[in-house]
């Protein structure tokens, strides 16, 4: 079956699918993203998504290319259409297409939207999860607003791929003061020998995970011990079990930091259990499968 992406008010092939040469996210990054999982034909928390678009979109001054309800709509027509029971829905919002210029474009300028969606395999996610993922640690290089979700990747695209280049899954951005940060493209997390289970808090030097957010209702409803404050790499590597979470890879426990083992080198119980256990708290909305040919 050929997949189609959603441009700027058409559905069209995806390999056709093509934004303008000056689009002000090609140009400029100047654009904001979501990722949202879909589980069994369900999206998966639309609401802190669409809530997190929102607010990275007020943060930048981009205008919203139109109300939650028509933006749902395309996200579930988008999923549908390309027959998704499992995988990820894509969201892009640019400034818009403009004469290059760095300065805003005239404010009659529409922002532009991309949206894609596509099938993962969840028995390759399971995988992943039951072997664990190393992880290795760069120095911060980011700009001063990671809490935006901003199209401007670089630093965590050369992470991810320093991280392949020395068989790791994932890089944990570390701060100048030795803390953690967050990963490239995830959250960073520790057990702590005691139970206690510590994430970086939510200010603006990390992104807001939304899967982050359903890991701490998950430990409120199970009474576990959440302790929201920087913990260090050193800190980490003593720890009992470390995992990282995105909506993406769900909870995936982390088995070695830079190349030494954490706890017994396996993956963790609690890492394992909340990911077993995740969907019992999100949102999961129904997406109607069109009888699409
Ligand atoms: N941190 C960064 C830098 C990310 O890019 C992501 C997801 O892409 C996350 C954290 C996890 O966020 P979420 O759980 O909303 O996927």
């Amino acid at each position: 079956m050929s997949r189609i992406a959603y441009v700027n008010g058409r559905y069209v092939p995806h390999r056709d699918a093509a934004v303008h040469v000056e689009d002000r996210g090609y140009q400029f990054a100047d654009g904001v993203y979501e990722v949202c999982e879909v589980f069994g034909g369900r999206l998966v928390d639309e609401t802190r998504h669409l809530d997190r678009l929102d607010r990275s979109l007020r943060e930048l001054r981009i205008a919203a290319p139109m109300g939650r309800k028509a933006l749902l709509t395309i996200m579930r027509e988008t999923v549908a259409r390309n027959r998704v029971r499992h995988g990820l829905v894509y969201l892009q919002v640019s400034r818009g297409v403009a004469r290059r210029d760095h300065k805003f474009p005239d404010p009659s300028t529409p922002p532009a939207l991309v949206v894609t969606a596509k099938s993962i395999d969840p028995a390759a996610g399971e995988r992943t999860a039951a072997a664990g993922v190393a992880v290795i640690t760069v120095p911060e290089t980011r700009w001063a607003r990671p809490d935006i979700k901003s199209v401007s990747l670089l630093p965590n695209v050369l992470a991810k791929q320093q991280a392949k280049e020395a068989g790791a899954g994932e890089a944990w951005f570390v701060d100048q003061d030795g803390t953690v940060l967050e990963g490239a493209s995830t959250n960073a997390w520790i057990v702590t020998h005691d139970g206690r289970i510590v994430t970086r808090q939510a200010d603006n030097r990390i992104l807001r995970g939304v899967t982050r957010t359903g890991v701490v209702d998950l430990l409120g409803r199970r009474n576990l011990t959440l302790e929201e404050r920087p913990f260090t790499v050193e800190e980490a590597r003593q720890a009992a079990e470390a995992f990282i979470t995105s909506a993406s890879s769900l909870v995936i426990p982390v088995v070695k930091i830079d190349g030494a083992a954490v706890g017994d080198g396996k993956p963790g119980p609690t890492a394992l259990a909340l990911r077993g256990s995740l969907h019992q708290v999100t949102e999961m909305s129904h997406v109607v499968t069109a009888p699409y040919a």
